[in-house]
């Protein structure tokens, strides 16, 4: 039995049932699921979770599903590292990392919020699936497409990382590189989908596929021993991901998982080069100026994003803020995070560990503050990013060795 009690619209509040649909049709505002929670409540206790499986199906009834999902079973689950190294570096005595680089199957968050989409384009049976993509989105639908059965459409900008192309080709889906940036790709999915009876993830599955993300936000308060961070730093494209992560916690606590009194505050980070949720948080505004991206932090590079309204909302409201960083300073964020904690994260995870840097600097996050580092996606994805000086060569020779190695440690 679904724990879903229908669509809502986020602006006007006009509910409707289960179904596939973009927006409101009296406002056009986006839609939300929204949920028996009382019912949840008696089921979803501490007790029962701590025996489930350690995937983003662990908060099933949290979940706008009907039935039990088929494809995306082992997603979701991601280490959270308590990150002593970088945390010296950043004056953060108690800093996590939220490691969703290693996601199952494809290796960033977009994952989470891809296998919600897809179970529900199978309960709708539709006939195929799609999405506009920055690069990670691609990967995870083709995956997860491949692997429900489902032809699959997917459309991205045609200057992608070509690790990102390769890595969506690869599961057999159509990859169609359109010329022009994110914000093009997505208006002519909104035109797809209109005509095509097919379940585009993130523009008419959109109200679900969004909740997926929301499983970030529970994982982190049970990995915490069931409390909410002081602070949590977030890449944000769209702005779906820190919005979602912040209605997760909400639920907690009216579900009475995590105490009334915990606050997080959010703090959301971009590229300088696509900095739209930024520039409006500076200017004290929600109103999104939308603008034309040019930054390496491609998985990040949506220049009108669909949820920044609510992001530039909820960031000043939760007490945070929102920060930028130039593509110098995320190359040497991804450095950072590789040499202190062994992990490598792509363009939008140097984006965060950056923007973390600056955020204590300017004394917003303080060094007491339990803090997280929302860590989306792996370095392997975005190796173009990087100007690493290739290894030095020699002769198979001690000697040799002996002259490059310079005998800077002694043998005791
Ligand atoms: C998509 C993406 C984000 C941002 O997600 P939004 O919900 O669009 O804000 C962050 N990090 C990575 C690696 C992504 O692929
Ligand atoms: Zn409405």
């Amino acid at each position: 039995m679904s724990f879903v009690k229908g669509l809502k619209c986020r602006e006007c509040g006009r509910e409707y049932p289960v179904k596939l649909l973009a927006g409101c049709e009296d406002c056009f505002g986006p839609l939300e699921a929204d949920y028996h929670y009382e019912a949840i409540a008696k089921k979803l206790t501490r007790d029962a979770l701590s025996s489930r499986p350690k995937t983003i199906w662990k908060y099933w009834e949290l979940l706008p599903l009907e039935s039990e999902p088929k494809i995306g079973l082992s997603t979701g689950g991601t280490p959270l590292v308590r990150a002593e190294r970088l945390g010296r570096k950043l004056g953060i005595d108690n800093l996590y990392l939220k490691n969703d680089s290693v996601n199952c199957p494809t290796l960033s968050f977009k994952d989470r919020v891809t296998a919600v989409a897809i179970n529900k384009a199978l309960e709708f049976k539709l006939q195929a699936v799609g999405c506009a993509s920055t690069g990670n989105l691609a990967n995870s639908v083709a995956a997860n497409a491949a692997a429900a059965g489902l032809p699959s459409f997917i459309l991205i900008p045609d200057n992608l990382e070509p690790s990102k192309v390769a890595a969506t080709q690869i599961f057999g889906s159509r990859v169609i590189a359109v010329k022009g940036n994110y914000d093009a790709v997505n208006r002519l999915c909104s035109q797809i989908v209109d005509r095509y009876p097919w379940g585009f993830v993130n523009v008419n599955l959109r109200p679900f596929y969004a909740e997926g993300s929301k499983t970030i936000g529970y994982e982190v308060a049970e990995q915490l021993g069931w409390h909410a961070p002081d602070a949590i730093v977030v890449p944000m494209a769209g702005g779906a991901m820190i919005s979602k992560i912040y209605k997760g916690l909400k639920e907690l606590q009216r579900l009475g998982l995590i105490s009334e009194n915990e606050r997080t505050r959010l703090y959301g980070a971009q590229a300088a080069g696509c900095n739209p949720i930024i520039d409006a948080v500076r200017r004290g505004t929600r109103d999104i100026r939308p603008v034309k991206p040019n930054t390496i932090a491609k998985s990040l590079a949506i220049g009108n994003p669909a949820d920044g309204y609510y992001a530039a909302s909820l960031i000043p409201e939760s007490g945070g803020w929102a920060e930028d960083c130039t593509d110098d300073e995320l190359v040497a964020g991804i450095q950072l995070l590789a040499e202190t904690e062994g992990i490598f994260t792509e363009t939008a995870g140097g984006v965060t560990v950056a923007v973390a840097q600056k955020l204590v600097e300017q004394g917003r996050i303080k060094q007491t503050d339990l803090t997280v580092l929302a860590i989306t996606g792996n370095g392997l994805k975005t190796l173009e990013a990087l100007d690493l000086a290739p290894p030095q060569a020699i002769e198979p020779k001690l000697a040799a060795f002996e002259e490059v190695f310079g005998g800077a440690y002694h043998v005791a």
